[in-house]
């Protein structure tokens, strides 16, 4: 083999979970089940993006075909695994304090198992904390060892020892991952794992390793299973989607790879997040403007309206370029719903980078905005940059949410009179009296109709009223 392809197979190699671990784990559970008349539970807690959910739909996966009942409330547990998020400090601290009140369970009960997983602990500086200031932690490893998980499980129950693994696999693809989803008509396909970015505030790149993409094959079979057993929303995953195959050689990219999943007959739509705008290609707006299938929805994080702030933020665009992807979405696909990422606050951002922000807001009208203010992530280059004070970020944050929830009002003020597609979610959390589903742009719909028939299925909502977060309205068929 020539040194150019022992190296390719190295960046990146497929790898499943150890059959054998995990038989032995569930020969275990097996006994203390016909023991005692009940399976262990194991309860999975989740922080973070959307990636972490579907990480822990694997996690839950793997327990179950390890014995386990998955339960939802720790108390009912005898393994418990928290699947922490790095990308902002009060993210990590939540998951500490939680962590932290897992102390008492163990106290009852010593053979309960504690594990944290995900990307807090894929930094050696957690990991340590973890190791001396929570002694009842049995169990930690990282995103890139997700499938190691069976394997330290055992370990832990065999050796005794606590497993803390420090290995970042940023080369390793996982596949054949069990899994349990959340939903029995709303999914999430990871179709590439990691970050070659490394935008100057975001952790993503050291936690989650460099970019790998799952093969084109393994994706298309898991599209077509899902919809075969009626899934209707599926969600394709990535940090970067829109560099997805980039420098495999395989001879295709991600428009062509979603061209080919909107060809699978049935009734269900495409969505796919997250997109840099700097890999955001005409040839992608191309195929969602011919596609059956593909949500009319562009997540595009813009996070600054400043080109001085994009460049200290390693973004590789400016004001211009954005607004141009905005112009080409908007002409090739009229109905599009844009969304965005926002950080206020970014180091040495002035009062005249943030008022571009909002002129930005202004300009495009955008339908949702996931606002965050700036976290500095220790070792990352914007960490050891000047800070902005956190009065001033405040203040900033309020500004933008103020402007951001008018715009919002006004674009679904324009919505009513309209009949929209509605995926149903059931009862309404809010009001046990109403349904609520979502648009194929994300808008939260509220209408009447019957849960039990219409849960997990498309229903068309003449729209009547609107509030900044939501629409009312009833079934149009
Ligand atoms: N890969 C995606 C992208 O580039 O747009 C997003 C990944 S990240 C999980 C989601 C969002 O978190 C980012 O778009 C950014 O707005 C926000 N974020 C990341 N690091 C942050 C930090 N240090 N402080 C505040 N917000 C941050
Ligand atoms: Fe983080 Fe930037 Fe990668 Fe998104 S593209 S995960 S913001 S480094």
């Amino acid at each position: 083999m020539s040194e150019m392809l022992q190296e390719k197979k190295k960046e990146r190699c497929e790898r499943i979970p150890d059959a054998e671990a995990m038989r032995r784990v569930r020969e275990h559970n097996d006994t203390i089940a016909a023991k005692t008349g009940t399976r262990p539970g194991a309860f999975v807690l989740t922080f973070g993006c959307q990636q972490n959910e579907a990480d822990s739909e694997h996690i839950a996966g793997m327990c179950r075909e390890m014995g386990y009942t998955v339960v939802s409330s720790p108390e009912a547990a005898s393994l418990i695994m928290v699947n922490t998020c790095a990308i902002r400090e009060h993210a990590e601290k939540k998951a500490l304090s939680i962590v932290g009140q897992y102390k008492h369970l163990k106290a009852k009960n010593p053979s309960l198992i504690v594990g944290v997983c995900g990307c807090m602990v894929a930094q050696e500086h957690r990991r340590e904390e973890l190791k001396h200031s929570y002694p009842y932690v049995d169990l930690v490893f990282g995103t890139t060892v997700l499938h190691e998980f069976p394997t330290l499980l055992l370990e832990k129950m065999t050796a005794g020892r606590r497993r803390f693994c420090a290995d970042v696999a940023d080369h390793v693809v996982p596949e054949d991952m069990p899994v349990i989803r959340e939903s029995s008509y709303r999914a999430w396909v990871s179709i590439m794992y990691g970050c070659n970015n490394f935008c100057s505030y975001c952790i993503v790149p050291y936690v989650r390793g460099r970019e790998r993409s799952r093969r084109r094959e393994e994706i298309v079979a898991e599209v077509k299973e899902l919809i075969a057993q009626g899934y209707r929303d599926i969600t394709l995953l990535g940090q970067n989607v829109n560099s997805y195959a980039k420098g495999s050689g395989w001879g295709y990219d991600f428009a062509d790879l979603l061209a080919e999943l909107d060809a699978i007959e049935g009734d269900y739509t495409l969505h796919f997040m997250t997109s840099h705008p700097k890999d955001a290609s005409s040839k992608l707006i191309d195929v969602m403007a011919c596609g059956k299938h593909i949500a009319h929805h562009f997540h595009l994080p813009m996070q600054s309206g400043s080109d001085a702030i994009l460049k200290k933020m390693n973004r590789h665009y400016d004001r211009e370029r954005y607004l141009s992807i905005v112009r080409e979405l908007r002409e090739k696909i009229p109905d599009i719903t844009l969304t965005s990422d926002i950080i206020v606050g970014f180091p040495g951002e002035s009062e005249e980078d943030f008022e571009a922000t909002l002129d930005m807001l202004s300009t495009v009208r955008f339908d949702m905005l996931y606002s965050f203010i700036y976290s500095a992530r220790k070792g990352t280059p914007a960490a050891e940059m000047e800070q902005v004070p956190p009065k001033v970020q405040g203040e900033r944050f309020d500004r933008l949410l103020a402007l951001e929830h008018q715009i919002a009002s006004e674009n679904n003020a324009n919505m009513v009179g309209k009949t929209v597609r509605v995926l149903c979610d059931g009862v309404s959390k809010n009001d046990e009296s109403t349904l609520s589903g979502r648009t194929d742009g994300n808008k939260l719909v509220f209408f009447h109709g019957e849960a039990q028939t219409l849960t997990g299925h498309f229903v068309q909502v003449k729209i009547e009223r609107a509030e900044p977060f939501g629409l009312y309205g009833e079934i149009d068929n």
